[in-house]
């Protein structure tokens, strides 16, 4: 076994780390942090020191670490059949019985699913879809896409486009040309004080509605948004928001986009975030849920009203030119099946629902009083606590101050892991979905003990 240092010397030297500061690192000023297992809500590094994960990896390992039942059916999969692709009409018990399994979970108007790798790459077919779509039905103007400041949607060059959050626009000469960015439905941050939610959310879509007119209706294909933006701060939408949306998009057959991504199979204790909203899409991302991340695989489920048209397209131009190499792959698939068998076995949504509103409750009882505590919020299983140095003019710390990644820091020192969100004074919260009450009281403890060592 190599030793720690080693380890951290040979990652310095080798190993581009996603969403790092590549220079700090290489001069090793952040740790090499290496995992080497994990169990229920619980992580171990090589140390023996144990954490609890209070943002499931990256809202991802919803079954919680250590599923023997998952690891099994990855194991046998491997044995039997560990590749074969999908093109041409081929597939593997897997990959069929999890079409099936999604589709069951879907809501009524989806028809079918095409299986990727990642959500960045599930949000480019979609885009890719959309335009097919358009073409098919002899709109080739109609092709822009609409979404939103501080929404998430992938660090690909159209997802990463899509994404609104500039830290993943500068440098990279994004985003490109046919995306365009609205409003985000940030109730707290509203200019208008005296706003209420209802009217916040009219505003949102009369906005919407401006650009829409301002670009061309014939030119506008598609909206895309999180059911709740998650990367983007965690922010649940303000009252009305969907349906003053989706009136919107329906006046100017505009397609939704409902990007599941996080909210897939029960994050908000419900199996998707638009049975949450009562958001009626034509195209939903899903990703990380889908396996609970024990193996990667992400998908764009499609309605019938498009698939109709994708039909018609293969008919008269013949077949689909859109394919990855590992697509629906077997090992990926077969994780998807037992993880949603699992799911269901462990009531799982149900539980994200319950202690969901537990830990939104005990995050509220715990901070809400602080003095440099603007908001404590959520939906589900996912929670955040926004700070602000002067909460009544929402005035934000100087971010030289690294206030967020201080408390986080000095969570990890108790042994939480909390994240703090992008381009934000924001301390997210996303944890396994398999949490008990007990652990919740840990992390909540946790939180409060370290904003106090931060802020006083
Ligand atoms: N969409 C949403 C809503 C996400 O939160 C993410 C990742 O966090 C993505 C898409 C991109 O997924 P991936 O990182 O698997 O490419």
């Amino acid at each position: 076994m190599l030793t720690n240092d080693k380890l951290a010397e040979w990652d310095r030297e080798n190993f581009f780390h996603p969403s790092t500061h590549l220079a700090q690192h290489a001069r090793g000023e952040t740790p090499t942090r290496v995992i080497t297992g994990g169990d229920g809500v619980f992580i171990t590094d090589r140390d023996g020191r144990e954490m609890l994960d209070a943002f499931a990896g990256l809202y991802c390992v919803n079954v919680g670490y250590g599923r023997t039942q998952i690891a099994e059916a990855i194991a046998t999969q491997a044995r039997e059949l560990a590749y074969y692709h999908a093109y041409l009409g081929h597939g593997t018990e897997a990959s069929i019985t999890l079409s099936k399994m999604v589709l069951d979970r879907a809501p009524a108007n989806m028809s079918r699913v095409y299986f990727g790798l990642g959500g960045s790459d599930a949000n480019e077919t979609n885009i890719k879809l959309v335009w097919y779509y358009n073409n098919i039905l002899g709109r080739p103007e109609k092709k822009k896409i609409i979404s939103r400041w501080r929404g998430y949607h992938g660090s690909g060059l159209m997802s990463g486009s899509l994404t609104g959050l500039g830290l993943f626009h500068a440098k990279f000469d994004l985003p490109m040309g046919q995306v365009l960015h609205t409003d985000a439905p940030y109730y707290l941050h509203r200019e208008d004080r005296d706003q209420s939610e209802a009217a916040f959310s009219a505003q949102c879509a009369d906005r919407l509605e401006e650009m829409i007119l301002a670009e061309g209706p014939d030119t506008i294909a598609a909206f895309i948004g999180e059911p709740l933006l998650a990367t983007g701060g965690i922010v649940p939408p303000p009252e009305g928001y969907w349906e003053a949306i989706q009136a919107v998009l329906r006046k100017y057959d505009i397609l939704m986009i409902c990007d599941e991504v996080v909210t897939g199979f029960g994050r908000l204790g419900t199996m998707f975030g638009s049975d949450h909203y009562g958001i009626e899409a034509d195209l939903i991302t899903i990703a990380k849920g889908l396996t609970s991340a024990y193996a990667p695989l992400s998908g764009s489920i499609v309605s019938e009203r498009m698939w109709k048209v994708l039909e018609q397209g293969t008919d008269e131009n013949g077949a689909f030119g859109h394919g990855w190499t590992y697509s629906a792959h077997p090992i990926g698939a077969a994780a998807g099946v037992a993880n949603l068998a699992l799911i269901d076995e462990l009531g799982l949504v149900e539980n994200a629902g319950r202690q969901g509103d537990y830990m939104l409750r005990a995050l509220s009882d715990a901070l809400a009083g602080h003095p440099h505590v603007a908001e404590v919020r959520g939906a589900g299983l996912l929670c955040a606590v926004e700070l602000a140095e002067d909460t009544s003019a929402l005035r934000a710390f100087d971010p030289g101050r690294k206030v967020v990644p201080e408390i986080v820091a000095a969570m990890a020192r108790r042994n939480v892991i909390a994240r703090a969100m992008p381009q934000s004074d924001i301390i997210g919260f996303a944890p396994p979905l398999c949490i008990s009450a007990a652990e919740i009281d840990t992390v909540v403890s946790v939180t409060k003990d370290a904003v106090r060592e931060v802020l006083g």
